[in-house]
């Protein structure tokens, strides 16, 4: 873990990893995303905030879930929203 982790990231000791590769919110409403993001407290997995619809972020405002991991190949990243903090595992 790098130094810039916050609590929330520290406290992550197994990562949760995509059960399938779409932003199920998406999937939904039939719209596209860019990459894909999971929430590390209920893994859910949703779109980044490159995406039309930034469902990732959507999600960590209103259920408070502040961790998501990347859910793209060959990434190796937290990311914790209240915090900005981003670290490599
Ligand atoms: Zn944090
Ligand atoms: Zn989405
Ligand atoms: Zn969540």
């Amino acid at each position: 873990m790098s130094a810039d982790a916050c609590p929330h990231i520290l406290a992550i000791e197994t990562v949760k990893h995509a059960k399938k590769r779409e932003c199920e919110a998406c999937v939904k409403i039939g719209a596209r995303w860019v990459h894909l993001r999971t929430c590390q407290t209920c893994g859910v997995t949703l779109c980044c905030d490159s995406s039309p619809n930034r469902h990732a972020s959507k999600h960590a405002r209103e259920s408070g879930h502040p961790v998501v991991a990347s859910a793209e190949p060959g990434e190796q990243w937290l990311y914790c929203f209240p915090d900005d903090a981003f670290a490599e595992y």
